[in-house]
């Protein structure tokens, strides 16, 4: 009985394993393009991400969509913060942590706060809006912790790990397949709003 058991269990971790490799956890943001991304970002750590237009930008992990923004308010004689990322999508993984990706030039329509998406399913398209206009195309993905709504100063992306680092390991790490959670601090009061 006692080796049946341990059997049993050996079948089960053998079932979770090839379901684990059949589907990761993480997918690299950016999907059937060639991309170019650096492993520093001005300013605060994010991840700028170069692809042509229309480029897919997917889902890096299921979870649920948190805020939209559909209209490109952004000009450059006010450049104001909220404004800066054009159309944006961001998502809360099923890991806790928020994924952002904004410059976009289309969202998908489906797209909207509530709706849940699987790992790799398509969110939008990279473009140039908001503060990307007159640049190279490019997606600027940020990681960060959940807040309210409106909070566009952590969404576009906190430092991971101690504090600076970019998002730029863990997406070496899903760009060749491996899982990998981002490791980030929720600090205990969110820092106020800078003022450029
Ligand atoms: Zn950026």
């Amino acid at each position: 009985m006692k080796r049946q058991i341990s059997l049993l269990a050996l079948m089960i971790l053998a079932i979770n394993t090839n379901f684990a490799s059949a589907a990761p956890i993480y997918t690299f943001p950016v999907a059937g393009c060639t991309v170019k991304y650096g492993k520093y970002h001005h300013t605060y750590p994010a991840t700028d991400l170069f692809a042509k237009n229309g480029c897919a930008f997917v889902a890096p992990i299921a979870g649920v969509i948190d805020e939209v923004n559909t209209v490109d308010r952004w000009r450059g004689r006010t450049n104001l913060g909220p404004d800066r990322g054009g159309l944006s999508v961001s998502l809360i993984g099923e890991d806790g942590l928020r994924y952002y990706g904004s410059h976009l030039q289309k969202i998908e329509p489906n797209i909207v706060p509530g709706y849940k998406v699987a790992t790799g399913e398509k969110l939008g398209e990279i473009g140039t809006t908001g503060s990307a206009k007159g640049t190279k195309p490019h997606l600027h993905f940020g990681i960060s912790y959940p807040t309210e709504k409106d909070i566009w100063w952590i969404r576009r992306g906190v430092g991971l790990e101690k504090g600076k680092t970019t998002p730029w390991k863990y997406l070496q790490a899903w760009q060749a397949g491996k899982d990998l959670k981002p490791r980030l601090n929720t600090p205990a009061t969110i820092p106020p709003e800078p003022k450029k």
